[in-house]
């Protein structure tokens, strides 16, 4: 039995009426990661293999985490406002970063609950880099990256998916 749950007991089904695949032209650009999400209000955009595997009745479990990642982008912008948000998003590094951040954190909660682990290594180079616009240095999206990992709650006894 899989689950499909966060913190604030999300409703599945209600969620994944947002998700929507990305067109295939997209997912062919280069630097397009198949196992990316892109947040674009209302809606969250997944690689069509994702979205597919998404609705299947066993999802995996690092999918789930990445919708939970954009969920987090699509309420932080409801409650921002559309245009500021996205204006902030493309104009200031900082604000990039810690939207990113905190959209990461329900993610890696989600993955080290699932017992799924995360190469921070390679989460800071791609954080740090062109994909995001640069939003700070390696050592600090290593670091902050590192601080939301430790902090991320371990699976309730008894509780992990099997
Ligand atoms: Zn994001």
């Amino acid at each position: 039995m899989f689950f499909w749950y966060d913190e604030g007991m999300l409703n599945a089904k209600a969620l994944l009426d947002r998700v929507r695949p990305r067109p295939p032209f997209i997912d062919r650009l280069p630097g397009i990661s198949p196992n990316s999400g892109t947040a674009m209000y209302p809606y969250i955009y997944v690689g069509r293999r994702a979205y597919e595997n998404l609705l299947s009745d066993e999802p995996d479990q690092s999918n789930v985490a990445l919708v939970l990642h954009e969920q987090e982008h699509i309420t932080r912008i409801q409650e921002l406002g559309i245009v500021n948000w996205y204006r902030h998003y493309f104009f200031s590094r900082t604000f990039r970063l810690e939207e990113e951040l905190a959209a990461i954190k329900p993610q890696f909660n989600h993955l080290k609950r699932s017992g799924i682990s995360v190469d921070i290594e390679h989460r800071a180079r791609m954080l740090c880099g062109g994909a995001y616009l640069w939003p700070t240095s390696y050592d600090n999206a290593y670091s902050r990256l590192s601080a939301i990992w430790e902090a991320a709650p371990f699976p309730m006894q008894g509780a992990a998916a099997a």
